[in-house]
């Protein structure tokens, strides 16, 4: 069975076309620009990515056209027609609380997503596009939606509400929803098959750590808890965003600097976190080097990070009365040791031993613990993409 899975954004589109029985990726690539000067990537399986410049994209329409020429194309094509495509899985940011699985589209779940539109405006638009885009283009191939949100809808009330007045959340919706929530579906239930536990069995803390992070609690499979909230500007530090703050800052500083709340939120979230602590960059590598080359800032930044990573793991095992493991996935996850390390030291009270030898890994499974650990430490490449093929084939069939 062969999937296409679709992640537009406003101005790019990512697919991928593949097998999720096999696993096996016959193409992917990227449709970036859209409406300005259309550039096109398209990687086949065991061939050079080709990258065009300058392709006529006026819309998510011809990107998709795009797609599709290049995956039925007679030189570098990997199927023969488009009837190839068993199904689309659609990557859609928010579900509110109308969807707490990924489901088949039809007219009522496309009106269903629209609703949501207010509580993710920058991105549910444009997945709606993308949807419609493939709807117009294979109008008779089933179309599946995967949530973001979804997987984080199992939280308890004492987890997902706010200590607000009781009328936001019932008027308007204000509650923790969680993102990232495929990635944390995906790693959790790798995590029980290397465990070689039923997932049902298990208390796991998912760390999600990338440019945009967040950590889940996962009890028995169920999401129980997670660091991002009603938007993903929640929780960690990230790359640029602010994560948890004192909300009495934002009137402090609007005041003193006469910013509106654009400009602030601007500041929280492209300006602040790792580049904003460290004044070096939001990528974790630069923040290492200049680190390693003594600038204090971006020791610190990096300090902060892991510090804050380690609070919530303390808090989730807190939550669920103990863990039996801890999981690192997503770019700074898969690939930064140091951070590893600093999120396990003095975790040990606990049951973490991280093994200084095995966790000298990247970016592939991985146990990272020494074998006398009683929490078990994992290192899982995520692969949301492979999720949603899964999700798909499953609902298409
Ligand atoms: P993601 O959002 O999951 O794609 O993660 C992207 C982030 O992963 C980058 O901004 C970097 O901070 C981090 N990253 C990627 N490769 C490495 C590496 N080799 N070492 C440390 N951090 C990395």
């Amino acid at each position: 069975m062969n999937i296409l899975v679709i992640n537009a954004g406003s101005s790019s589109l990512k697919y991928q076309l593949l097998n999720p029985e096999t696993q096996q990726v016959l193409a992917k690539g990227l449709c970036e620009r859209i409406g300005i000067d259309g550039k096109f990537t398209y990687k086949p399986e065991g061939k050079e990515a080709i990258k065009e410049a300058d392709v006529a994209m006026p819309t998510h329409n011809e990107a998709i056209k795009a797609v599709l020429d290049a995956l039925v194309d007679s030189k570098n094509g990997v199927i023969g027609s488009m009837k190839e495509i068993d199904a689309v899985g659609h990557r859609v940011v928010h579900g509110g609380e109308k969807f707490a699985k990924s489901v088949l589209i039809t007219n009522e779940v496309m009106a269903a997503i629209e609703e949501c539109n207010p509580l993710a405006p920058l991105h549910n638009p444009a997945n709606i596009i993308g949807i419609k885009a493939c709807q117009a283009l294979m109008p008779s191939t089933p179309m599946v939606a995967v949530f973001d949100t979804a997987f984080h809808q199992t939280m308890p009330a004492a987890a997902y509400m706010y200590a607000l007045p009781y009328e936001y959340y019932e008027n308007d919706k204000v509650r923790r929803y969680g993102f990232h929530g495929t990635s944390h579906k995906y790693v959790t239930q790798r995590a029980a098959a290397m465990l070689g536990k039923p997932i049902e069995e298990l208390k796991l803390i998912s760390c999600h750590l990338g440019n945009g992070s967040s950590i889940a609690a996962v009890d028995g499979g169920k999401s129980v808890d997670t660091s991002m909230g009603f938007t993903p500007l929640a929780g960690l530090p990230m790359g640029t965003r602010c994560g948890d703050i004192d909300a009495g800052i934002l009137q402090y500083l609007m005041n003193k600097y006469s910013m509106d709340i654009n400009q602030m939120l601007n500041v929280l979230n492209k300006k602040s976190g790792v580049e904003g602590l460290s004044c070096v960059s939001s990528d974790f590598r630069d923040l290492e080097n200049a680190a390693a080359e003594g600038n204090e800032k971006a020791g610190l930044a990096q300090k902060k990070f892991a510090y804050e990573v380690k609070k919530f793991v303390g808090a989730y095992a807190a939550a669920m009365g103990g863990a039996d493991a801890i999981i690192f996935t997503a770019g700074v996850g898969e690939n930064d040791k140091v951070v590893r390390a600093m999120v396990c030291e003095g975790l040990e009270y606990m049951g973490v031993e991280l093994d200084a030898t095995s966790n000298d890994v990247r970016g592939k499974e991985a146990v990272i613990s020494a074998s006398s650990s009683k929490v078990k430490v994992l290192l899982i490449p995520t692969n949301e993409e492979l999720m949603i093929a899964i999700d798909t084939a499953a609902l298409a069939k």
